[in-house]
C-alpha cells in the first residue's frame, strides 16, 4: 500500500518536499484503520487545512478575509464496529496522538476527554442536534496539516468529522450550517472563540480559487488564482509563543470593547473618520487594535481587486502593510515571523511578490507569493538565512488552492 509518494530527484535536492497527493493520505489513513481495528474501512472523509492569504483578525470583526483551501488534509477513516459490547459507542485514535478515545454524543461532558477529542465530540454532538446519529463506530484520524501552526487543523479535524458523519447518515447538512456547527463545535468544546473563516475555508474550498469571503453576510467572491508564473509558498517557523494561550480572546475582547467606544456594532462599521473623531478619548491600545482591523478590511478588499487584475506590485504591497500593521498596531508577530518576512523582502527583485505572517500569530507560519522560476533558489535562500539565525529548521511548502472538504470513500 502506498504510503508516500517518493520525492522526484529535483525536488529531493531543495527544502520543499514532494506533495503528498490526497490519495496516498487516503491511502495511510486506510491502511492505518486496518492495522488499528483489523479491517478495512467502509466510509472516508477528508476536509483540508487553509491559508489565509490576506485579511487575518479580521473574521470576528464581521470583515473580509481572503483565504484559500491548501493540499493538506485531515482523513478520516470509519466502520461500524463489530458487534461486541462496547463502552461507548465510538472508539477514535489518531495518528497525531498515542491513546484511543471512547466517546459518546449523549455524553457531552468533555472534561474527561484529552483536548483534541473534544473537536470530535463537538461535531458528533452539533450533528446530533441536527437530528443526524452517527451510531457506534470506529474511526482513525490520519493528517497532514501541521498541529497548531495556524493552517487550521482543528477546523480541518471537525469539518472532516462532519463530513464523515454526512456519509455515514446518508444525510446532507446545507454546507453553511456545516461551517456554522463546526465553528460551534470549536467554541463550545475548545474553549476557542474563533471567527468563520476556518470553517468556511475548509468546506468551500475551490480548487485554483481564493475565497472573498464577507464575514457578516457569509457570502463568498471566487477569485481565481491561476497565473502558473506565482506560487503559493508557505514557512513554518516551527515555533509557538503564546504565554497564556489567552492572547486570541484578549485581541477579540478589546476589538469589541473599541467598536463599543467608537459606538459601533463591530469594528467592520468604523471608518477612519471614526476612529480620527475619537483619537484623544480611546486608549491607545484600543486605538491601535481598530487601526488595524480597519486598514486590514481594506487592504483585503483590495486585494481580491488585484489579484484579479493581476497586479502583482498592488498585492505585494498590501501583504507587506498587513504584516507591518499586525506586528506593530495588532501586535501578533514575532521575532520568527518577522525574520521570515524580512529575508522575503531581501530576495532578488520581482522573486518574491508578497510575504506577511498569516493565522492567529504568535509563531506559525508565513505566506507568500513567489515567481516560480526562483522559487527553488528563494525557499533555499530564506531556509538558511533563517536556520542561521534562529538554529530552527523552517518546514517549507507549495500548494494551490484546493478543492473543499468531500467524501472520498463512502
Ligand atoms: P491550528 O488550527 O492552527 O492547527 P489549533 O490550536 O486551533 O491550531 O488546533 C490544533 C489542535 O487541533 C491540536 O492541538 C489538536 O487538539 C487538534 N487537532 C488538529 N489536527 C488533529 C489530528 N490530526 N488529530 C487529533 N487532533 C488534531
Ligand atoms: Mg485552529
Amino acid at each position: 500500500m502506498t504510503v508516500s509518494q517518493p520525492p522526484s530527484t529535483d525536488q529531493a535536492l531543495g527544502v520543499i518536499p514532494a506533495p503528498v497527493p490526497l490519495a496516498a493520505l487516503v491511502d495511510r489513513a486506510q491502511a492505518g484503520f486496518e492495522d488499528r481495528f483489523g479491517r478495512p474501512p467502509r466510509w472516508i472523509a477528508a476536509a483540508p487545512g487553509r491559508v489565509n492569504v490576506i485579511g487575518e483578525h479580521t473574521d470576528y470583526n464581521d470583515g473580509f478575509v481572503l483565504p484559500m483551501a491548501i493540499e493538506r488534509y485531515v482523513v478520516i477513516a470509519a466502520d461500524r464496529p463489530q458487534p461486541t459490547s462496547r463502552p461507548m459507542p465510538i472508539c477514535m485514535s489518531s495518528s497525531a496522538f498515542e491513546t484511543a478515545e471512547w466517546l459518546s454524543p449523549d455524553d457531552a461532558s468533555s472534561e474527561r476527554l484529552p483536548p483534541w477529542a473534544r473537536y470530535v465530540l463537538g461535531v458528533l454532538v452539533g450533528c446530533r442536534s441536527q437530528g443526524m446519529q452517527a451510531g457506534p463506530l470506529d474511526m482513525l484520524i490520519d493528517s497532514n496539516v501541521p498541529l497548531g501552526g495556524g493552517l487550521s487543523s482543528s477546523a480541518a479535524l471537525e469539518v472532516a468529522t462532519a463530513t464523515l458523519i454526512e456519509a455515514v447518515t446518508g444525510r446532507s447538512l446545507p454546507p453553511v450550517e456545516k461551517a456554522l456547527l463546526c465553528q460551534q463545535a470549536e467554541h463550545r468544546f475548545a474553549g476557542v472563540p474563533c471567527g468563520i473563516m476556518d470553517q468556511f475555508s475548509s468546506v468551500f474550498g475551490r480548487r485554483d480559487h481564493l475565497m472573498l469571503l464577507d464575514c457578516r453576510s457569509t457570502e463568498i467572491t471566487s477569485v481565481p488564482l491561476t497565473d502558473p508564473q506565482v506560487h503559493v509558498l508557505i514557512i513554518n517557523t516551527n515555533v509557538k509563543h503564546e504565554l497564556t494561550g489567552g492572547e486570541y480572546a484578549e485581541r477579540r475582547g478589546q476589538c469589541e470593547l473599541a467598536a463599543k467606544r467608537l459606538g459601533v456594532a463591530s469594528l467592520r462599521d468604523a471608518t477612519w473618520d471614526l476612529l480620527a473623531d475619537h483619537s484623544a478619548a480611546l486608549e491607545p491600545v484600543l486605538a491601535r487594535r481598530a487601526r488595524h482591523v480597519i486598514g486590514e478590511i481594506e487592504r483585503t478588499v483590495q486585494a481580491a481587486e488585484a489579484i484579479a487584475a493581476g497586479d502583482w506590485k498592488q498585492m505585494g504591497q498590501l501583504m507587506a502593510a498587513s504584516h507591518d500593521s499586525l506586528r506593530d498596531d495588532y501586535e501578533v508577530s514575532c521575532r520568527e515571523l518577522d525574520l521570515l518576512v524580512e529575508l522575503a523582502g531581501q530576495q532578488a527583485p520581482g522573486a518574491v511578490i508578497g510575504s506577511r505572517m498569516t493565522g492567529g500569530g504568535f509563531g506559525g507560519c508565513t505566506v507568500s507569493l513567489v515567481s516560480s522560476e526562483h522559487l527553488e533558489t528563494v525557499a533555499h535562500a530564506i531556509h538558511e538565512g533563517y536556520r542561521n539565525q534562529t538554529g530552527i529548521v523552517p518546514s517549507l511548502f507549495t500548494t494551490r488552492p484546493a478543492a473543499g472538504a468531500h467524501v472520498v470513500v463512502g
